[in-house]
């Protein structure tokens, strides 16, 4: 199959890598010159672990290009795949669909001979219609099936994810474009990685209601969490002993300091604008956004009162910027609240993140960048651990007593025990665990 992936971020280059990978011939386009010129030159804009050795094998073995050259990759692809964002708009809060749209129109102008157009961008219900409307409108003579092909790949581990995915759905209602979306992940197929053919507004919402669904689910136990705190219960044993039913299940319950990143926070907003469109409005999920909105600052509350109330003029060391390990990704991590929060307070920053600092400087002012965690525990009134990187997991919390001028530690991801820490002679503060745990 000749695939075109318009959009080369997150989502575009590794299924583009992966597409690559299975044997078809891969064409990533970006608009983003400097981000077609490294990856021409064998640089990855982006860390995603495996991704550099990916995309670096399938360029040499000639199946994967780039370019910001659309027009010629459309018209020799069979397939072409719409990745581009679909950011939070400005204003209303819902999905911003220019650039879908922008795509489609530019795809329209290009295409040659029968193509299956395809919009893997996570898109609100009705996209699909509104990609052919443009499409038919732009090029009435083109001869286009246009279809959804949500993607649940998530970012630290996402070639594991697109390679061995639970499921992939494809929304359609054309029999030619199912034999060619058939093709296009037959090496999963054979992998027995569940196909799963919907009507094209249904994996629409398939896409949103999964992602507010989890949203929900975390913030369910982040709400238990705070009960855990002023009831004497453990959080981590309530998340483990609802967790193994298999009604519940026991991924993503564990309590921390809110959600955040380039999906959950921008789809459940536009899930609920979708929900008021329809006149349906989604209550659970409306209460879920404003709960975890407010658990960022609360969570600089929670770091203030730790150290005794009165915090300006005093330093406070972070530990880990991005909304989760493994990536570099800044949007919508929740550190940038809790730092701003502090910040409000007279507190400065000194931030440590394996991968994330170089992206976080256009999130956040006023931090001081260090080398490592001993560098930002250097000095420090206070440490938070606010993402839990592996290289964070087993400190020497000995010399980061005796790097840091106070002596307050306080772990937002629940990854130390209590006494290890205490035995340091560091003040340990956690989420929804009692003293002894
Ligand atoms: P991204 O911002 O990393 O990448 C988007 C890319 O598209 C950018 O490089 C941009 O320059 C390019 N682009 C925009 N308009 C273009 C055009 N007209 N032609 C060519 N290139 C264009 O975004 P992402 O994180 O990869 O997300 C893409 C989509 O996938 C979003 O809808 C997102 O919600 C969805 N998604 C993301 C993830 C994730 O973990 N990041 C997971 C599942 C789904």
């Amino acid at each position: 199959m000749r695939i075109t992936m318009i959009g080369s971020g997150y989502v575009g280059l590794v299924s583009g890598a992966c597409f690559a990978d299975f044997g078809h011939d891969v064409t990533c386009v970006d608009l983003n010159e400097q981000k077609i010129e490294a990856l021409k030159a064998g640089r990855i804009p982006i860390f995603e672990p495996g991704l550099e050795v990916l995309v670096a094998d399938n360029a040499r073995a000639g199946r994967l290009t780039f370019t910001t050259d659309l027009a010629p990759a459309v018209a020799n692809s069979d397939v072409v795949f719409i990745a581009v964002g679909t950011p939070s708009r400005r204003g209303d809060g819902h999905a911003d669909l220019s650039y879908v749209y922008a795509a489609a129109a530019d795809i329209a102008r290009a295409v040659k001979g029968f193509t299956v157009i395809v919009t893997k961008s996570t898109a609100p219900v009705g996209t699909g219609d509104e990609v052919e409307r443009i499409i038919r409108e732009t090029n009435p003579a083109a001869d286009v099936v246009v279809v959804t092909n949500p993607e649940f790949l998530r970012e630290g581990s996402a070639i594991e994810d697109f390679k061995r995915p639970d499921r992939i759905v494809v929304g359609l209602e054309d029999d030619r474009a199912r034999e060619v979306m058939t093709d296009v992940y037959r090496p999963l197929y054979l992998n027995q990685a569940p196909l799963m053919f919907t009507g094209r507004r249904t994996a629409e919402l398939i896409k949103y209601a999964g992602n507010a669904f989890l949203a929900m689910k975390i913030t369910f136990i982040n709400e238990i969490a705070d009960l855990c705190e002023r009831t004497g219960a453990n959080v981590q044993d309530v998340a483990r002993g609802i967790g193994m039913d298999n009604r519940i299940g026991g991924k993503f319950l564990n309590a921390g300091p809110g959600y955040g990143g380039s999906c959950f926070p921008k789809d459940t907003l536009a899930l609920v604008k979708t929900g008021q469109d329809f006149e349906t409005p989604l209550r659970l999920v409306e209460t879920t956004i404003e709960v975890n909105d407010r658990r960022k600052r609360a969570m600089g509350r929670k770091v203030i009162s730790a150290m005794g109330g009165n915090v300006r003029g005093k330093t406070i060391g972070i530990l880990g910027l991005t909304f989760k390990p493994n990536t570099d990704d800044m949007r919508d991590a929740p550190s940038i609240a809790i730092i701003q929060s502090l910040q409000d307070a007279g507190v400065r920053i000194r931030a440590y993140d394996p991968e994330g600092m170089e992206a976080a400087k256009t999130f956040l002012s006023g931090v001081d960048y260090a080398a490592d965690v001993y560098d930002a525990a250097s000095g420090a009134d206070a440490l938070v651990l606010i993402t839990e990187w592996n290289a964070f997991r087993s400190l020497d919390l000995k010399r980061i007593e005796q790097a840091m001028a106070g002596n307050v530690f306080i772990d937002l991801r629940n990854v130390y025990r209590r006494k290890e820490v205490e035995t340091a002679g560091l003040n340990y503060v956690s989420i929804g665990r009692p003293q002894g745990a």
